[in-house]
């Protein structure tokens, strides 16, 4: 008899996995190596030989290596395309989409949540502002949302009373953003990395600009492209404004990389009498805390700097876990999860039609186009206005940024890229897109009654 047709309860009894290896199976629970490969050989396809002649490689030549031209089939069209399924790019989504517009979302990775989850960022900094004596929460609409949704949720947020700044679980969040963007009906393309843009072959009658008209995303079967009538890069990099030649500024900001460590509830300070150094900050779940890195200021979009980073940032981490262990009390502290993601804080902002200054934000400088409200670190200064400008390149039509690349002058960046002011402009940009396809304008040229109209019925704060 061939063992592929030994019955697979015997199988496992000679391996001696008995009826109770055999009983999980049946629901799904047996070990993996219970299930030998060739046991279950007959379920698999047999498969599609390809001779490797629809192969388009690039050839080595002119002094370097030439990618050859090719048709990129079109695998969807869509009214507003939101690439980056980080905060700010989940929230301009899940607004477009409630909008009315038929939405899609392209991320690179297979989950949402951009740094707040994939690079272990949970701390949710600056969505308080100060009115008077009075605190006021400037994060309201699609990402306070979120938060109430997270506290539904076990283990999903702490730290939500009136004035602080709350920790959410990456994992909690990662989940209800798949509720809150299926709930939308938005179309997914995850595990697509977008790699350039598409421009029409037309400038815009209206202002000799090149038109944006959709993106090329990389996937395991090819480039393929989908079109759309408004594109929104939350990629945080400008990975999709930058090849569609909008003018930006490339900056170098801190590299770190967070990570969490479990079973700080069995620690024993009082046994050595002295507080181990990395420690982090508490969340939602008990025992486990995470550590923010800084890290070196360099190019965040090189990847020889990101792959010399990922190396020393993780041997720095396990020699920091492995001090906490051997200091008195914390020797069952262990390293649970480093971020899957590097944590890239700052690379290229766009030069907007306006830019967000610091000065005038401390001042309360007013916007004709405001679109939201950010906050800062604690909470102890005015709301600053968000103008539309900062969203809208000065010079390429039918895409805005949103997240951590809108324009401002570098001493912005600080507060401009904490998530709930990445919310925040995300909710701008994805209300924005929807007015501008409802109406079949230019980005630049929407209605901006309409869009804070449409901000204030998905209940965002505008500061009134
Ligand atoms: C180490 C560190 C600590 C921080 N600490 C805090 C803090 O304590 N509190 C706070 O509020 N903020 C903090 N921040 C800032 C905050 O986390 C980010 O600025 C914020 O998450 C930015 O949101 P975003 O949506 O603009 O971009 P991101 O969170 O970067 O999301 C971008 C998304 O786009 C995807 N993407 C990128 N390129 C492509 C592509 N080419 N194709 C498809 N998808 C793509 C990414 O995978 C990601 O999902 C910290 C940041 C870092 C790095």
């Amino acid at each position: 008899m061939f063992l592929s047709e030994l019955n697979r309860r015997d199988w496992l009894k000679s391996l001696g996995l008995g009826a109770s290896a055999a009983a999980l199976g049946a629901v799904g629970l047996a070990p993996r190596d219970a299930a030998a490969d060739f046991v279950t050989q007959k379920d698999k396809t047999t498969g599609k030989l390809l001779d490797g002649s629809q192969a388009v490689p690039c050839k080595l030549g002119e002094g370097g290596v030439v990618r050859p031209s090719a048709v990129v089939p079109t695998i969807s069209e869509t009214d507003v395309l939101v690439v980056g399924g980080g905060p700010a790019g989940c929230v301009a989504a899940i607004s477009a989409a409630r909008a009315g517009a038929k939405t899609t979302l392209v991320e690179r990775y297979g989950h949402f949540g951009g740094l707040a989850t994939g690079g272990l960022v949970v701390h949710i900094l600056g969505h308080w502002t100060k009115e008077g004596d009075k605190k006021v929460q400037a994060t309201q609409g699609i990402g306070e949302e979120m938060m109430k949704r997270l506290e539904d949720l076990p283990q999903g947020i702490v730290n939500r009373e009136f004035g602080r700044n709350p920790t959410l679980d990456a994992e909690a969040y990662k989940y209800l953003l798949v509720e809150m963007i299926t709930e939308a009906n938005i179309e997914v393309f995850l595990h697509s990395w977008a790699i350039d843009a598409i421009i029409d072959d037309e400038p815009s009658p209206e202002t000799g600009n090149p038109v944006v008209r959709g993106v090329v995303i990389q996937t395991k079967l090819g480039p393929k492209a989908i079109l759309a009538k408004q594109v929104i890069d939350a990629t945080g990099d400008g990975d999709v404004f930058v090849p569609a030649g909008a003018a930006h500024t490339q900056r170098m900001y801190n590299i770190g990389l967070p990570y969490r460590i479990g079973n700080l509830d069995r620690a024993k300070p009082e046994k050595g009498g002295k507080r181990a150094r990395f420690l982090g900050d508490v969340t939602p779940v008990p025992g486990v805390r995470w550590v923010n890195m800084t890290g070196p200021s360099l190019d965040g979009v090189d990847v020889k700097v990101l792959s010399e980073l990922e190396l020393k940032h993780r041997k720095q981490i396990w020699k920091q876990v492995q001090e906490t262990r051997s200091t008195p009390g914390y020797e069952d502290v262990y390293l649970m999860e480093t971020a899957p993601q590097i944590g890239v804080r700052v690379t290229r902002v766009i030069e907007g039609v306006a830019t967000l200054k610091l000065d005038e934000a401390r001042a309360g400088k007013k916007f004709d186009d405001c679109v939201g409200i950010g906050g800062a670190w604690h909470g102890d200064h005015i709301g600053w206005q968000i103008p539309f400008g900062a969203l809208v390149p000065k010079n390429v039509e039918n895409i805005l940024t949103a997240g951590r690349s809108i324009s401002g002058e570098p001493l912005m960046s600080d507060v401009i890229r904490v998530i709930p002011n990445c919310w925040v402009s995300g909710h701008a940009a994805g209300a924005a897109a929807a007015v501008a396809v409802q109406d079949g304008t230019l980005a630049r040229a929407v209605s901006i009654p309409k869009v804070r109209a449409l901000l204030k019925e998905q209940k965002a704060y505008l500061g009134e």
